[in-house]
């Protein structure tokens, strides 16, 4: 179907556009902010197909060229009650992307060139083939080229009949402000935990204990929890835990620096992974500490027994300075410090300030 339904954590939204709909007024141009992976797109084609849907209303096309351009397109007399049918030909060409008034603009390569827009506003001065509202659609919006975000300018301030915008970008900061003054903004959550869980479980068949852990590391978006799903994280957490020592944190100030940096220069080679490596290290740190409080309240469920063990051998001011330092790694690689030096010195930190630490029990390559 892939109408309203099909979208999570997004009642706001859903909201504001149902309205639009209901009242029969369109805006021109619409922002979709948000960070990456929280619906914003999907909610832009389902929006296409609410628009167009005639599956709900078989009216004939409205007569929007005698809207007040203020107002936004005007559909007054076939006002849409609810959201699309999701089955009727407009929705199902739109859905396939196979409409011939649904225009998508993607980056190509890094950024959305000028290149793109003149052929853009070339099927804009015609008028729409058969759509009640032809929707444009602009993912990335930001990642526009000072020449491409210019000529949209031009386009925002005289909009084409008929015709709704739609950009997509993380903040309106990363816009030019005239250019999101002259949209509606409407502003996307992250997805909540127990939703994205529940996208995994039953739209993707993944287990319920992967599920959870994958729901609560990918911070509000689903596009991340689904990334890695597919990279096989489950087993590359395991790695992290056991390659790193981290299963007996108490050890680490005993293991050879050697063994510790090894471990720091494979973490460095997985740069695109780092930054949810390091979630992962301190998801599992934390982990440790909550066991002492709330024993049902751990991520990595399926590690209970490790972590049971490890928590027992640890204490409360050891594990948090441990957080500590993950996080203060975290920052540095985010503030492009070097990556392999960060890495090296979270290891040390965390090889550091164990109370069982006695001040000469020091390996001699530690020294
Ligand atoms: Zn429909």
């Amino acid at each position: 179907m892939n109408g309203f339904e099909s979208i999570l954590s997004q009642d706001q939204p859903i909201q504001t556009l149902t309205r639009f709909l209901q009242k029969g007024k369109i805006p021109h141009a619409l922002l979709f902010t948000g960070i990456d992976g929280v619906g914003k797109r999907l909610t832009a084609l389902a929006f296409a197909m609410a628009c167009n849907c005639v599956g709900i209303r078989s009216d004939p096309l409205p007569h929007a060229e005698n809207s007040p351009r203020e107002n936004g397109c005007s559909h007054e007399d076939n006002a849409v009650a609810t959201g699309p049918c999701g089955v009727c030909s407009a929705c199902n060409k739109i859905r396939s992307k196979n409409h011939p008034d649904l225009l998508i603009v993607e980056p190509s390569g890094a950024m959305i060139k000028i290149r793109q827009m003149r052929d853009l506003f070339r099927t804009l001065a015609l008028k729409p083939y058969e759509a009640r509202v032809r929707v444009v659609i602009i993912t990335e919006s930001h990642t526009m080229n000072p020449a491409a975000a210019n000529a949209l300018l031009k386009v925002l301030e005289e909009p084409p009949d008929r015709t709704v915008l739609i950009l997509t970008a993380r903040q309106t900061s990363d816009l030019l402000p005239t250019i999101v003054s002259r949209c509606r903004h409407i502003r996307f959550n992250p997805i909540s935990q127990q939703h994205i869980r529940l996208l995994l479980e039953k739209r993707h068949g993944i287990d319920s204990d992967h599920a959870e852990i994958l729901s609560t590391m990918a911070n509000g978006s689903f596009t991340r929890a689904l990334s890695m799903s597919r990279s096989n994280w489950i087993n590359h957490r395991k790695w992290l835990i056991s390659a790193g020592g981290l299963d007996a944190p108490e050890m680490l100030s005993k293991r050879p620096k050697s063994l510790l940096l090894a471990y720091s220069e494979k973490l460095a080679k997985n740069k695109e992974l780092i930054l949810d490596s390091l979630d992962m290290i301190s998801v599992w740190f934390r982990d440790l500490v909550v066991w002492k409080y709330k024993p049902e309240n751990i991520i990595n469920k399926d590690l209970t027994e490790k972590i049971q063990y490890a928590s027992q051998k640890n204490t409360v001011d050891d594990l948090l300075n441990k957080i500590k330092a993950v996080e203060q790694a975290k920052r540095d690689i985010q503030a492009n410090l070097n990556l392999r030096l960060s890495l090296d010195v979270l290891m040390m930190r965390l090889a550091k300030g164990n109370v069982l630490q006695r001040p000469h029990s020091v390996d001699p390559e530690m020294r």
